[in-house]
């Protein structure tokens, strides 16, 4: 069932002992999203406890509270009025929908999100899950704390590409401007999400090797196979650098999870690739999607080559023609 920010507000003020939970392969919204939740609950005197079910990047770990982030345990049980799902639906929040039978309100921004058999609030428009908590503060009466304002500024950061990307709204900066006076150093954050070791610098230069263009220079893909993924402990950002190529419309990163679990990241100029990602069993936004294919390298590599190359031929955005002739170019080879 649909809900309005008010009744999320009412919901919680209603509810004593809550659990915070957010999506497995968390991103700065889905962290700072739930570390923001954890800190303003229990500045309203509820019990909070924050769960994720998965390790954390190490760029995040640094977020103020993010020690108290637990990953729920085998059989683990917990009686609790109320279970916020932040940043995703129910269905990316792997144990976690285990441990409790509390009602589920789930706080979202993904248009992709069709959860209403749950209370859910899902605002589109929202460059962020961390934007939504943001207003939401202002509704309960809750203090911005430097704490609470940096968690919130580190999801709408990573979610804008720091205030690049199409979701960024006259409402993001606005929000951007009251966390800055409430303590926030926009160059700290920026320096915390953007470090990486000397070691992830040398992978990112192996990555731009894999990179290959398909159907005419319109669609660009980067592949982090299992050799390369024991190297680093994050992909994030490494979509940036081919997604600014003049030719491409899509932009994909294909990376090795597992044995058979591959996680695809999409980003576009025009293509709607949340379309795609929901084909293919994911979601996201039109812009910035994503799923995971529970494939070998080379099949997921294929299928999503393929599904992209469908639906830009069934879309107009190449012809079937540039579809047929199937060919993957490396950067260097590429001419335009
Ligand atoms: P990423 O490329 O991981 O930054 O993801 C881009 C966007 O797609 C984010 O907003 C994600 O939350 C969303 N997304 C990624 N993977 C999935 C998935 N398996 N299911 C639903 N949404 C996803
Ligand atoms: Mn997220
Ligand atoms: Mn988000």
């Amino acid at each position: 069932m649909k809900i309005t920010l008010d009744e999320v507000a009412k919901k919680i003020s209603d509810a004593e002992k809550i659990l915070v939970t957010a999506h497995i392969n968390p991103d700065g919204d889905a962290i700072g999203s739930t570390l923001a939740m954890l800190q303003i609950l229990r500045t309203m005197n509820k019990k909070v406890f924050a769960y994720i079910d998965d390790k954390l990047p190490k760029n995040f770990v640094t977020l103020p509270f993010a020690e108290e982030i637990q990953r729920p345990q085998e059989n683990e049980k917990i009686s609790a009025d109320l279970l916020i799902i932040l940043d995703t639906a129910p269905d990316r929040i792997g144990k976690v929908l285990e441990i409790t039978d509390a009602p589920i309100l789930n706080i979202d921004h993904h248009i992709t999100n069709k959860n209403e058999e749950n209370f859910l609030y899902v605002e589109a428009t929202a460059a962020a899950t961390c934007e939504i908590i943001f207003h939401l503060t202002k509704i309960l009466g809750a203090n911005i704390t430097e704490d609470i304002a940096i968690c919130l500024y580190t999801g709408l950061a990573t979610d804008t590409g720091f205030f690049n990307y199409s979701n960024t709204k006259p409402a993001t900066f606005r929000a951007a401007a009251e966390l800055v006076e409430c303590g926030v150093k926009p160059n700290l954050i920026a320096e915390n999400v953007e470090k990486r070791t000397a070691r992830e610098v040398q992978v990112t230069s192996a990555a731009l090797q894999t990179a290959k263009l398909f159907y005419d220079g319109k669609v660009v893909g980067m592949f982090i196979d299992e050799n390369l993924a024991k190297k680093t402990d994050t992909t994030e950002g490494l979509i940036d650098l081919i997604r600014v190529i003049d030719s491409v419309d899509v932009a994909f990163l294909l990376t090795c999870k597992g044995e058979k679990i591959c996680r695809v990241s999409m980003r576009s100029k025009t293509v709607d690739v949340s379309k795609i990602a929901q084909k293919l069993g994911g979601g996201g936004h039109v812009r910035a999607a994503g799923c995971t294919l529970e494939k070998s390298f080379d099949d997921a590599k294929n299928i999503l080559i393929r599904a992209i190359g469908e639906f830009m031929v069934e879309t107009k955005k190449i012809s079937p023609a540039e579809f047929e002739e199937d060919k993957e170019t490396l950067l260097a080879d590429f001419e335009n």
